[in-house]
C-alpha cells in the first residue's frame, strides 16, 4: 500500500498550499447583502476560503476550519487553532491580543534588513528574515512548508519580496 500512503501524504499538504495562497478578506459572493462577509475562514475539508456565514451553514458544520486574522496588513492564524492540523514547531510566534499567532506567509523585507541579519545570528532558513527567538528556524508557515517540500522559493513568490 505504498502508493496509497504517498497519496495521503500529498493530500495532507494540499490544503496547506491552498491556505497559503488563498486571497483572504475579499467579500463573499454568496453573502453580499450581509455585514461581516469578508472571507476570513479557511475550511480544511473543502480546501477553500469562506466567510463566516458560509462556515456557519450545515455544509461545513462537521468540517475543520481555521480563522485567519489580519495583523499589520498580514495574514496570521492562532497557533492553538492550526497546531491541531499542522506541526508548527520552530516557527516564530507573535503575541497578538494575548494569544500566540503565526504568520501564513513571509513578509517583504528590505535589502538593509537582509544584510543586517549576520550580526543578529538567527534568520529564517527559507527567506533569510530576522528571527526573534532562538531556536525558531522559520518566520512563517510558508517558509517551513516550502523548505520541507524543497520547492524553489522564487517560483512561488517571485522576486517581489527580495526587492
Ligand atoms: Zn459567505
Ligand atoms: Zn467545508
Ligand atoms: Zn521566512
Amino acid at each position: 500500500m505504498v502508493g496509497c500512503k504517498i497519496r495521503l501524504v500529498k493530500r495532507k499538504t494540499d490544503w496547506v498550499n491552498n491556505l497559503l495562497q488563498s486571497r483572504f478578506f475579499g467579500s463573499c459572493g454568496y453573502h453580499r447583502e450581509l455585514r461581516k462577509n469578508e472571507k476570513n475562514m479557511f475550511c480544511i475539508d473543502c480546501n477553500l476560503c469562506f466567510c463566516k456565514h458560509c462556515v456557519g451553514s450545515s455544509t461545513h458544520c462537521f468540517h475543520r476550519w481555521l480563522q485567519v486574522c489580519k495583523y499589520v496588513y498580514h495574514n496570521v492564524v492562532r497557533l492553538q487553532d492550526i497546531q491541531k492540523y499542522l506541526d508548527c514547531s520552530k516557527i516564530q510566534t507573535y503575541k497578538i491580543n494575548g494569544e500566540k499567532a503565526i504568520h501564513l506567509n513571509p513578509r517583504p523585507q528590505s535589502r538593509d534588513q537582509k544584510l543586517s541579519k549576520s550580526k543578529s545570528g538567527a534568520a529564517c532558513e527559507a527567506c533569510g528574515r530576522h528571527i526573534q527567538d532562538f531556536p525558531n528556524r522559520f518566520c512563517s508557515i510558508a517558509c517551513k512548508v516550502l523548505l520541507k517540500l524543497r520547492l524553489n522559493f522564487h517560483t512561488l513568490y517571485g522576486d517581489w519580496m527580495f526587492g
